[in-house]
């Protein structure tokens, strides 16, 4: 693998060295079709993350202006069909929509809870049983409302030569956190999945309380 471009600095200093090492790249066939997936190491974090790529209908691969999904590691919604949270079938839906128009999914491991990690993520949730929002459980934990850093995204992207993207998302905190680490986000894609009763006060902690643009 070829070692990865320096990246730009926010401030428009001098470049940083990359946070992100490709070490292996790999064809994946899956529900949603077949990706090519890059696995990542973070020299931060130490964690392990992917990008899985599709090419557009008519083969070109991703470029600038690419359909991108940044994506947190959610194991309760993901793996364990966890109703609390949409991470699960937003996950799926990205990945069809990327399959679909050619793109990148970013996926980021070590992201648990919005980056508190998985046990606080689930002490957080039993503050909720109690009737704490999503957000006030984080701060009543004295944890952050979203813990989660943008760098090894910007990184990973910058490594597929994809430094502009198409970022589907709803969150517009995660568009500035991009566009500090140098991606351009020429427009917010809006992802929205059909959600069941247990996820609506989370969702509309996310949207009256985050920022999120939810209906
Ligand atoms: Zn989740």
């Amino acid at each position: 693998m070829t070692p990865p471009e320096p990246a730009p600095s926010p401030d428009g200093g001098p470049s940083r060295p990359s946070q992100v090492v490709a070490e292996v790249e790999t064809t994946v066939p899956t529900v949603h079709g077949s990706f090519r997936v890059r696995a990542y190491r973070d020299l931060v974090t130490a964690a392990d993350h992917l990008a899985l790529v599709a090419d557009a209908p008519d083969g070109t691969p991703p470029g600038p202006g690419a359909l991108v999904r940044v994506h947190s590691e959610c194991l309760t919604g993901e793996a364990l069909g966890s109703l609390k949270c949409e991470c699960g079938p937003q996950l799926d839906a990205a990945l069809e929509a990327v399959q679909r128009h050619g793109g990148v999914v970013v996926y980021l491991r070590g992201q648990e809870g919005r980056g508190i990690g998985l046990v606080a993520k689930l002490r957080a949730y039993r503050l909720q049983e109690d009737g704490l929002d999503t957000l006030d459980a984080n701060l009543a934990l004295g944890l952050p409302a979203d813990a989660r850093e943008y760098g090894a995204a910007a990184d990973v992207l910058r490594d597929l030569g994809v430094p502009r993207v198409r970022l589907l998302s709803n969150n517009p905190d995660k568009r500035r956190q991009l566009e500090a680490h140098g991606v351009v986000v020429d427009e917010l894609v809006p992802l929205v999945v059909p959600v069941g009763e247990h996820a609506a006060g989370y969702l509309a902690a996310k949207r009256d309380r985050m920022g999120h643009r939810l209906p």
